[in-house]
């Protein structure tokens, strides 16, 4: 028979959890305002809140934190750091940031003005979010098939090629900065892009002069759903097809709290020497001198050591067959969740689960209190609130889907807490009729609310 997958690690040092009552819970949730983000993570007993930054590092990883040189210019863990990047992801230029989001910062304040627009596939909210807050609009040119959450596409993380040239058709080259390409595709459902749309994406952004980048927060996670279910790469290795996934684009910004499975970090690499000047000043500005980029240089080196781990094929199989997994199980509890299940995440499809809550009264964010209550875990809406209202209108923007990520740390939760959380679930599911009530907004943020906003129960 054939040997199921297994992780390639043991545990040595573990975190006690403690379990809660439900009567604990229905406290701190209202003390949190119906906000799990502001929760204390002592009241949470599986956290699957995000995958970013809560990965657990290897004991190699540790020991370069110990090796990490603090020298303000021209750290030596800087160095072996551009190594990996260079090796790698085949990207000769790069400065470290503090995490993603700073490396957008970075690389949108050299490129993207007032009026401009980025298309992409559905970008996460922080792209987004520096986008418009520069007075630009990020289009979303992901395949109509990522919506329908029940369809199986292989790569629903994929850009519709007629989409993008429209775009491209109907707006002079300045007003087009850049195109960016989120590999794993996050806000629609951990969602891979193929190397054949990468390339053909490519291949359009240069047919009309337009610069191509990549989000690159999971582009490992990308590279093993290429190697499993694109066909002419079965035979390739982990590292050949980030190697040329990268070799498409322009440059990328990266999280390294995702795929380089640390707790913070991130950095911009580019080829361009002169967009690499020009994002220089930005990055001395912003984050630090150019070889430590708001880091410490132990971080530096923890990033180099967890690029290359990110990248064993063992450990993509064990975390990504463990999200499929939870996927599994909640399928025979008679879940629908975003098919099929994401690299890092399943998404639960809260429209389906709690059809009878109105959209106004945000069904994604009452499957998460629900969560919560019935067993101390916790997850995160992608729905509504996090869409935030249209910067034009002031009116809330209704995504097609309403989803709660039950979102997978690397490395953290074994398969025992995988089955719990998916118990919890199937209860919910079974009371589904009793929940009549969602939540209405009492206070909200003009921009990324959801990280503050605070709710009521709706009457
Ligand atoms: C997490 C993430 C970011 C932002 O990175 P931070 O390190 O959280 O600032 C950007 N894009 C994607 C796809 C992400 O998942």
């Amino acid at each position: 028979m054939k040997l199921p997958y297994a992780e390639p690690y043991k545990i040595k040092v573990v975190e006690p959890l403690r379990r809660s009552t439900r009567r604990e819970r229905e406290q701190w949730i209202t003390e949190a305002n119906h906000n799990l983000f502001k929760l204390r993570s002592d009241q949470v007993f599986i956290d699957l809140l995000t995958d970013s930054g809560t990965g657990a590092m290897s004991h190699h990883q540790w020991s370069e934190m110990m090796l990490g040189d603090e020298s303000y210019a021209g750290s030596t863990s800087y160095f072996k750091l551009k190594e990996v990047i260079n090796d790698l992801l085949g990207m000769p230029l790069f400065v470290p940031t503090h995490q993603g989001r700073a490396a957008e910062n970075v690389l949108f304040s050299a490129m993207v003005r007032e009026g401009d627009m980025v298309p992409g596939n559905a970008h996460f909210d922080t792209t987004k979010g520096h986008i418009e807050f520069r007075r630009a609009t990020a289009v979303d040119c992901t395949i109509n098939e990522a919506s329908k959450t029940t369809l199986y596409h292989p790569f629903k993380g994929n850009i519709d090629l007629n989409k993008l040239e429209k775009v491209f058709r109907s707006h002079p080259k300045e007003k087009i900065p850049l195109c960016i390409i989120t590999v794993t595709c996050n806000t629609s459902g951990g969602q891979p892009v193929s190397m054949q749309n990468i390339r053909d994406v490519s291949a359009l952004c240069k047919q009309y002069g337009i610069p191509v980048f990549f989000d690159a927060a999971r582009f490992a996670e990308n590279a093993y759903f290429i190697k499993m279910r694109e066909k002419e790469y079965a035979d390739h290795t982990i590292p050949e097809v980030v190697r040329e996934m990268f070799s498409y684009v322009d440059g990328a910004t990266m999280s390294c709290k995702k795929d380089a499975i640390v707790n913070i970090g991130g950095f911009l690499a580019c080829r361009d020497k002169a967009l690499f000047d020009k994002i220089s000043m930005y990055c001395i500005l912003y984050e630090g001198y150019l070889t430590y980029g708001g880091l410490a240089g132990r971080d530096l080196a923890a990033v180099a050591q967890g690029l290359k781990e990110g990248c064993d094929f063992f450990y993509l199989e064990s975390r990504i067959e463990q999200a499929a997994y939870l996927g599994k199980l909640l399928k025979e509890y008679g879940i629908a969740y975003q098919e099929p299940p994401g690299g890092h995440a399943i998404f639960v499809d809260a429209k389906k689960m709690l059809p009878h809550i109105p959209k106004e009264e945000f069904q994604a964010q009452t499957l998460a209190v629900e969560l919560y209550l019935e067993g101390g875990v916790r997850a995160v809406e992608i729905g509504t609130l996090l869409a935030d209202r249209d910067p034009c209108t002031g009116e809330n923007r209704y995504p097609q889907l309403e989803l709660l990520r039950l979102a997978i740390p690397r490395r953290v939760y074994t398969n025992n807490h995988i089955e719990y959380v998916a118990a919890c679930l199937g209860n919910i599911y079974q009371r589904r009729e009793k929940i009549t009530k969602g939540f209405r907004i009492t206070k909200e943020a003009p921009i990324m609310r959801h990280f503050t906003v605070e709710l009521e129960r709706a009457q």
